[in-house]
């Protein structure tokens, strides 16, 4: 009942690679642009990966940083978990090692609220994997809930899990907020901090400013139909050494260009020829497919200044300016002298803090900085707040997150910071109630211009890096039925809860 099917199958009948002059711009180079640039030159499409920052990766980008000590480290933007049901961003990733070596098991995830509050911490990982068994094992075994709750419980808003429909949920729960929903269940204070608002911010998205039809999705894919269980995997080392130098020298052997430090500034029908894309200080290139795949904000700002684009495809333009940005949010690394205690979880969820949402003890995950970290008798510790109040600089926040594990953990008090490395970025999807018609998918009125990310729509179960892939590949996949290829198979969870009704 939960195995995985396709949601596009392969086919065999139909040529594997495409004919000698097919061409494809890719724009964005993050998981969703390196995916697409990766499989179409995979098939013969000669393509240009263009990335404006001086490396790939996007969100999972690395950049260099000399530490105070005069120690050299690579840092990233921030902790990711590879969750198990991600099968199409895995299949990716088995090009670069078919048994996925350089992603290890994080272990078991605590969500956590501070010692004052007197509540025991949550954790997920031991669930069993099947559907529906791990509820019924939650219910029995987390502190956060009592079986007599369960009379309180609003049977219909909580079926509403597992009856999540591509189409019906949204067309019924789109309208209202995640904060509705929740409230509609009636579950009580502890049980919906510990059990459902560290979920929802992992998103990006206040749960006031979260459509509850987007939030039952996400309930759908990493729970209630989803059989690889909650555990989650992270690359052993940093994201430069473990994804994009391997991905580069993959896409080079492919025959694709990568040329980083090349902002796409607008795009243009070139008639017959496809499509142009002027970069800045540099000539315009031109193909015949293109694939975009660019975070919201950089998209927006794209299409707003590419006019033969808009007059083109005026519907994609409405769209794109109409969509709602995710919520501002902030990542720091800290480089400490000392250590919090051994027991602590490689990553913990944080409820019911202002502003700190988790913790991730990085010396215990990765390669780099567990020799930074060793030397020193240090620590390698990134807190993030994934929906941070505004108006509060990045200082300030970094502050309140500081002594926010200082109240998780005491020990944290207790560590020296020798560097923190601490950025707020607002580049993250919103999941605004009432937008799931105005998203684009990644076919665009524009014909030839495909969409790619985390932010498009797809009716294949999947959000954050999995949605950037599924997206990328749909894109591909549409190239390839142009050129007259057999598409890219795309794997999925099932794609309706298992009490959806048939009609
Ligand atoms: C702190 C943090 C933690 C996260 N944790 C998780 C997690 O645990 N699990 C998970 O699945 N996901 C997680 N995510 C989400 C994940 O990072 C994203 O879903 C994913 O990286 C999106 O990939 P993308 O390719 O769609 O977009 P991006 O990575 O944003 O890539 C877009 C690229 O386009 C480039 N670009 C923009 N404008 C232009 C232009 N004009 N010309 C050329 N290039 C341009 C950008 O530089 C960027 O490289 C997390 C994200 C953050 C920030």
């Amino acid at each position: 009942m939960f195995a995985p099917h396709h949601a596009v199958a392969a086919r065999p009948d139909l040529p594997h690679r495409v004919g000698p002059d097919a061409t494809a711009l890719v724009v964005g180079g993050g998981i969703a642009g390196v995916s697409a640039a990766l499989v179409l030159a995979e098939r013969g499409v000669r393509v240009e990966l263009l990335e404006a920052a001086p490396h790939l990766g996007g969100r999972l980008g690395t950049w260099d940083r000399r530490l105070p000590d005069g120690s050299e480290v690579v840092v990233e933007h921030g902790y990711h978990g590879f969750f198990r049901q991600y099968y199409n961003l895995r299949d990716v990733l088995r090009r670069l090692d078919p048994d996925l070596g350089f992603l290890r098991d994080v272990g078991g995830y605590p969500i956590a609220s501070r010692p004052s509050v007197g509540w025991e911490s949550e954790d997920f990982t031991a669930l069993p994997r099947t559907p529906l068994l791990n509820l019924v094992a939650l219910v029995l075994r987390s502190p956060s809930f009592k079986l007599r709750e369960l009379r309180h419980v609003d049977a219909d808003e909580a079926l509403a899990m597992l009856r999540y429909d591509p189409v019906r949920t949204f067309a019924e729960h789109d309208h209202r907020s995640a904060a509705e929903l929740l409230d509609g269940l009636g579950f009580s204070d502890r049980g919906r901090a510990m059990l459902f608002e560290v979920f929802a911010h992992s998103f990006f998205n206040l749960e006031q400013r979260y459509s509850a039809a987007e939030f039952l999705a996400m309930c759908h894919f990493y729970f209630t139909a989803n059989p690889e269980g909650l555990g989650m995997d992270a690359p052993d080392d940093d994201y430069r050494t473990t994804l994009w130098e391997p991905f580069t020298r993959l896409l080079e052997k492919h025959g694709a260009t990568v040329t980083t430090g090349a902002r796409a500034v607008s795009l243009r029908p070139d008639g017959a020829r496809g499509w142009a894309v002027d970069v800045e200080g540099e000539p315009a290139r031109h193909a015949r497919h293109l694939v975009v795949a660019t975070d919201v904000p950089a998209t927006r700002d794209l299409i707003a200044a590419s006019p033969e684009l808009v007059a083109a495809a005026p519907g994609l333009a409405r769209r794109i300016s109409a969509l709602p940005g995710g919520e501002p949010y902030v990542v720091t690394r800290l480089f400490c002298e000392g250590d919090v205690d051994p027991g602590r979880a490689v990553f913990t969820g944080v409820t019911r803090e202002r502003v700190l949402d988790s913790v991730t003890l990085f010396h215990r995950l990765e390669g780099a900085s567990a020799r930074w970290a060793r030397d020193r008798g240090g620590s390698v510790v990134e807190l993030h707040s994934y929906a941070c109040p505004p108006g509060e600089s990045v200082d300030e926040l970094v502050v309140a997150m500081r002594e926010e594990l200082a109240a998780l953990w005491p020990e944290a008090a207790d560590l020296r910071v020798l560097h923190a490395e601490s950025h707020r970025y607002a580049n993250a999807p919103g999941f605004d109630p009432g937008y799931h018609l105005v998203r684009p998918g990644v076919l665009t009125d524009a014909r030839g211009l495909r969409l790619a990310g985390d932010w498009v729509a797809s009716d294949v179960p999947s959000a954050l890096m999995e949605r950037a892939t599924v997206t990328a590949l749909t894109a591909v996949n549409d190239v390839l039925r142009e050129e007259g290829a057999a598409p890219e198979p795309i794997r999925s969870i099932r794609p309706r809860g298992v009490l959806a009704p048939r009609t």
